[in-house]
């Protein structure tokens, strides 16, 4: 799991996926034929196919399919719009926050994009009055975004010499084993990216060509995995993401859209695309014939990389795997360890197995 916290806690937001880019790359360099980083920022890794030994059988001269799997590397957060006399910093977020997670938060500012010596720890909270003096409307209001400000603790000049207009802010938050589960920010998407890694590191014999596009911008409208499958021309697409897991108090069952410890969720539709038929009925058949445990699931809000890949060029086949997280968008994103099992064994069989 080490490979999972390096991910977590390595910052990454759309447009400044420098280090996590530097971290994958740095794992991935082993387990693909070739690496590049694309315009805009995709790490774009390619495995050719390793076909077994043909004992007998005559090749097949067919051409191998190319599978793109689409990992998103940015994360949640936020670049900074401004810095006012005092030393105060304003945000603009890149991504979806709630508020009303982003309370007595602490932060890092990153002033260097590579440079994690230069970074800045911070306080984030909203203005206004806290409790003792706060009138009863201000008890129940909850602030929007530009309400709330960083505090680093330094002096007005000290923080405009070190911190400029468009520098990413992270929230800072710990990596935890709970129970069963495991909790971080960021789970959102670098769990998906540990499973790339992981399924590609367990292959051995595999006739189709894979190319692993870590991409970047998924956050703020899907942006790196439509440049980057025009380019790459996958004949399928799988994205691997997160999914919303609501099987929590205070939310009806038929809302749960996942349940956790309970399979890996293999995506039917979101509010971006509907997956490809035949791609659901092969990832459901290699699940039941493996007894990976799997539930289908429906995401009316939100979408994920499948749904540019799928428009883009003449068309792609597309599906999402995702794996079921509790909490998503807050620093205590919870995935089930059984769930994280699942979703490696599906997509390293379904590889394996996948023809011309
Ligand atoms: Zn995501």
């Amino acid at each position: 799991m080490d490979l999972l916290e390096e991910l977590c806690t390595t910052p990454g937001v759309p447009g400044r996926e420098h280090r996590i880019r530097t971290l994958i790359e740095g794992h991935a360099k082993r387990l693909f034929d070739s690496i590049v980083t694309d315009t805009m920022g995709t790490l774009i890794c390619t495995r050719k196919p390793r076909p077994a030994p043909a004992r007998g059988k005559k090749r097949t001269t067919a051409k191998p399919p190319r599978i793109m799997l689409a990992a998103h590397m940015d994360q949640i957060g936020f670049l900074v719009s401004h810095v006012d006399d005092k030393g105060f910093i304003r945000l603009n977020p890149v991504g979806g926050f709630d508020t009303r997670n982003l309370f007595a938060r602490l932060v890092t500012i990153c002033p260097d994009v590579r440079d994690p010596k230069k970074d800045l720890p911070g306080v984030l909270n909203p203005g206004g009055k806290p409790v003792h003096i706060a009138d009863q409307a201000d008890k129940t209001k909850v602030p929007e975004i530009h309400e709330f400000f960083v505090d680093t603790g330094l002096p007005g000049e000290e923080v405009k010499k070190k911190v400029k207009i468009g520098d990413m802010v992270v929230l800072s938050a710990r990596y935890s084993h709970v129970g069963n589960a495991i909790v971080s920010q960021c789970l959102d998407n670098r769990v998906a990216c540990w499973l790339a890694v992981e399924a590609i590191g367990n292959l051995k014999h595999h006739e189709a060509e894979i190319i692993v596009a870590f991409t970047v911008q998924e956050e703020v409208g899907l942006r790196g995995a439509r440049t980057s499958a025009y380019a790459i021309k996958p004949d399928i697409g799988i994205a691997l993401d997160t999914t919303l897991c609501v099987d929590t108090p205070g939310v009806p069952g038929e809302m749960a859209i996942t349940n956790q410890g309970k399979g890996v969720a293999i995506t039917c539709m979101d509010s971006t695309s509907i997956a490809d038929y035949d791609l659901l009925e092969t990832f459901e058949t290699i699940a039941r014939k493996r007894r990976i445990p799997y539930q289908r699931s429906i995401m009316m809000r939100g979408g994920t990389d499948a749904g540019t890949i799928q428009a883009s060029g003449a068309g792609v086949r597309t599906m999402t795997l995702s794996i079921p997280t509790r909490y998503i968008h807050t620093v205590t994103e919870t995935v089930h360890k059984d769930d994280l099992e699942a979703a490696v064994k599906l997509l390293t069989a379904y590889l394996t197995e996948a023809r011309a």
